[in-house]
């Protein structure tokens, strides 16, 4: 017996684009007119009205003293890094290449953060000399920073990354609690502070990072709470009063069957909760969070046009001119452990009554590229365009786009 329709898991409704004629409407273009415009496929195009509306949301949230930042690594195409710059109150860099993107697009030196293993002494040096504010993930840093303050004569502003005790529950990728190259374990955190106080360190206050794509907002509540409870602890600790407390993100978009949208409500009134916590047990810090994939993702699609359309053995696959090689984490090849399907719809016939069973593939000479696995879509033919919805965040830039000497795709901010 074959499991009726209605309990199979589904995508969640990708309704933040509108549909005219029959066809997606990005930046209020229809999609085809866009390709037009946009000259060749595959690109990826970003909605400024649904960044617009993202960030909106989530002020509407968020008690109105949390600051809220951008880590651009989600997607570091210059034209949305300025677009970003302009709405949110700080930028997270994790390189000196991010940084000077950061810099050109307008960013507050005074708002931006540089996080990140592995940090070259270069680049600290460019990160003091910009005065923005560096994560320490190392002892070592502490030393290198140390001698780049007294060389340029400018004393480094900085905040310590705390590698938790805990890990955020739920999350799609953890990045705190055991062992981790990520910040510095918080058993060493009263050595560490003691070391940035007597190297003169500007410190600022401290970073808490503990995993990205959670859709639960009871974990993410959680992970806060203590992180806030144990940079009360550390604050005794720290050789100045603490400015800045990096509560971290981790905000999830919903990808695959079955998940649903972050409710960021609740998330809201607990920090609600720790704010006023705050005004007695930490009364010179301002919360930070930060946040990538939530931010720009669900603006951004990725597009193709079909350039085959094959039969083998019954199963039909539209192969399209884009594919892995522009999208990795579509593909399934980007830390997931099971593959699973990406909102795939094809673009310009997205109201069509006549659907079937097909399999979006990329034109590259490997099973891996794989866009959109045995998906029931609108009948589709040469010269259609398929597009991946959740693309606007570890797209282009996590992609090997090198792999098999395909054309690049482009970028458009709408
Ligand atoms: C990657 C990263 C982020 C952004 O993660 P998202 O899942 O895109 O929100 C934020 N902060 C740090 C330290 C990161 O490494």
């Amino acid at each position: 017996m074959s499991v009726p329709e209605r309990l199979l898991p589904v995508h969640e409704p990708m309704n933040q684009f509108a549909v005219g004629d029959g066809e997606l409407l990005v930046g209020g273009q229809r999609l085809s007119v866009l390709a037009t415009r946009v000259g060749q496929t595959p690109f990826y195009a970003y909605d400024r009205s649904l960044l617009r509306r993202c960030v909106a949301h989530l002020r509407e949230a968020l008690p109105a003293s949390v600051k809220l930042h951008y880590a651009m690594k989600a997607n570091p195409m210059p034209a949305v890094v300025g677009f970003m710059a302009g709405l949110v109150d700080g930028i997270d860099v994790a390189s000196a290449g991010e940084l000077k993107v950061a810099l050109d697009a307008g960013a507050n030196p005074q708002e931006i953060s540089f996080a990140g293993p592995g940090k070259r002494d270069a680049e600290l040096r460019q990160a003091v000399a910009s005065g923005v504010l560096v994560n320490i993930e190392s002892f070592r840093e502490v030393v290198a920073l140390r001698e780049i303050s007294s060389e340029i004569g400018l004393p480094a502003r900085v905040a310590v990354r705390v590698n938790p005790d805990f890990e955020l529950k739920g999350s799609g990728m953890k990045m705190g609690g055991g062992p981790k190259q990520f910040g510095v374990d918080v058993e060493l955190m009263p050595e560490l502070l003691a070391q940035v106080g007597r190297a003169g360190l500007a410190f600022e206050g401290f970073h808490l990072y503990a995993g990205s794509q959670n859709l639960r907002a009871d974990s993410i509540c959680e992970a806060q709470q203590k992180s806030y409870e144990l940079a009360v602890r550390l604050a005794e600790h720290a050789p100045m009063p603490v400015k800045f407390l990096n509560l971290g993100g981790g905000f999830g978009i919903p990808y695959f069957p079955g998940e649903k949208r972050l409710d960021i409500a609740p998330i809201g009134e607990n920090l609600e909760r720790l704010a006023l916590r705050a005004k007695t047990e930490l009364p010179h810090a301002e919360f930070v969070i930060e946040l990538g994939r939530y931010l720009v993702g669900e603006a951004g699609i990725y597009v193709a046009r079909i350039v085959d359309r094959k039969v083998s053995r019954g199963q039909v696959y539209l192969v399209a001119d884009g594919g892995l090689h522009h999208h990795l984490s579509a593909s399934g090849n980007f830390g997931q452990v099971i593959r699973k399907n990406y909102p795939v719809t094809v673009g310009n016939r997205v109201d069509s009554p006549a659907k079937e069973v097909a399999c979006v593939v990329g034109p590259l000479c490997t099973p891996l590229d794989l866009l959109a696995d045995r998906m029931e879509l609108p009948v589709a033919a040469q010269g259609d365009l398929v597009v991946v919805f959740q693309s606007g965040a570890y797209g282009a830039s996590a992609s090997p786009q090198g792999f098999l000497g395909h054309p690049p795709c482009l970028e458009i901010l709408v």
